[in-house]
């Protein structure tokens, strides 16, 4: 079942209860458990290998629109948030809706976490944003049916060593120690938006390729979209994910190292714009990060 409430952090939340609950601490093991999709051939992450990318013309910038109308106000497993943001262009076929955004991350600077890598080289956390065809007006379930139902957008994060920086994520992270057990939530106030959260960076060069959701089922129904440029975040702001947040109560496990392990390219081909192109700086008027945010359940998955 879906519900259309919540945060990022309740999605990673309800993705570590989920693991714990089967007493499953290891993805290795995903693949006997959901079997019907973890051990398929298109599953995601992948290690994006920049010498075997595939020049396509057609992945141009995106238009990215209705972000600008609302903002992120609350951290929390319950509520509910947000109007819609639409995403078209960038060589996706059709529009698709804003659901949700949530984070991966690893422990601290020895343990980097994000999904993808790059040439082996994981980062210490990564953003994504989830987004469903506009048909499916943002149910999850449905839009998992169909191959490309589901367009992500990824985000790395690399860290910086300077303190605090940029303000944007100041902020965010400083919500974190009224979170630290499941069912915690704090309004955000001042608000702050998904373009806040990713402003410097330019998003018409990007990574391509037909994936999965990285928790069960696995569902393989995501267009994934991976950001060349990372957002660049206080090393001292990233080890906060990793110290504050527990999986239930504060005398419980930290959250840390939530992300799935790079799976199989199999035949599949990652695109990208030609080299010819330097592209555009997208204008977009874009991202007040109003979010939808929803709450991937247990039997769905999240990405
Ligand atoms: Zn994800």
């Amino acid at each position: 079942m879906i519900s259309h409430s919540a945060t990022a952090l309740e999605c990673l939340l309800s993705r570590q209860l989920s693991q714990i609950s089967s007493t499953v601490t290891d993805d290795t093991t995903w693949s006997t458990i959901a079997t019907q999709f973890c051990n398929g051939t298109r599953q995601s992450p992948i290690d994006i290998v920049s010498s075997n990318l595939q020049p396509d013309s057609s992945l141009t910038g995106f238009n990215l629109t209705g972000f600008n109308s609302s903002a992120l106000t609350k951290i929390t497993n319950t509520g509910k948030t947000g109007k819609e943001m639409r995403l078209a262009g960038g060589g996706l076929p059709g529009e698709y809706v804003g659901v949700q955004v949530h984070l991966h991350w690893g422990n601290k600077a020895s343990s980097p976490g994000s999904e993808h890598s790059v040439d082996g080289r994981r980062y210490p956390m990564e953003l994504h944003i989830v987004n469903t065809k506009s048909i499916y007006n943002g149910n999850l379930s449905v839009a998992a049916n169909d191959s490309e139902g589901l367009a992500a957008l990824g985000f790395f994060i690399e860290a910086t060593s300077e303190t605090d920086k940029p303000d944007s994520w100041k902020t965010l992270t400083s919500y974190l120690p009224k979170i630290i057990e499941k069912s915690n939530f704090a309004d955000i106030s001042p608000n702050i938006t998904v373009y806040d959260l990713i402003s410097a960076v330019n998003i018409s060069r990007y990574y391509r390729y037909l994936g999965s959701l990285t928790t069960p089922n696995c569902n393989e129904a995501v267009v994934w979209t991976v950001f060349k440029e990372p957002i660049k975040v206080s090393q001292n702001l990233i080890d906060l994910f990793s110290t504050t947040v527990h999986i239930n109560d504060s005398s419980s496990q930290l959250i840390i190292n939530n992300y799935r392990h790079v799976q199989a390219l199999n035949s599949r081909v990652v695109k990208t714009q030609p080299s010819s192109n330097t592209g555009t700086r997208c204008l977009i008027s874009l991202l007040s990060l109003g979010v939808m945010l929803i709450h991937a359940s247990q039997t769905l998955g999240s990405l």
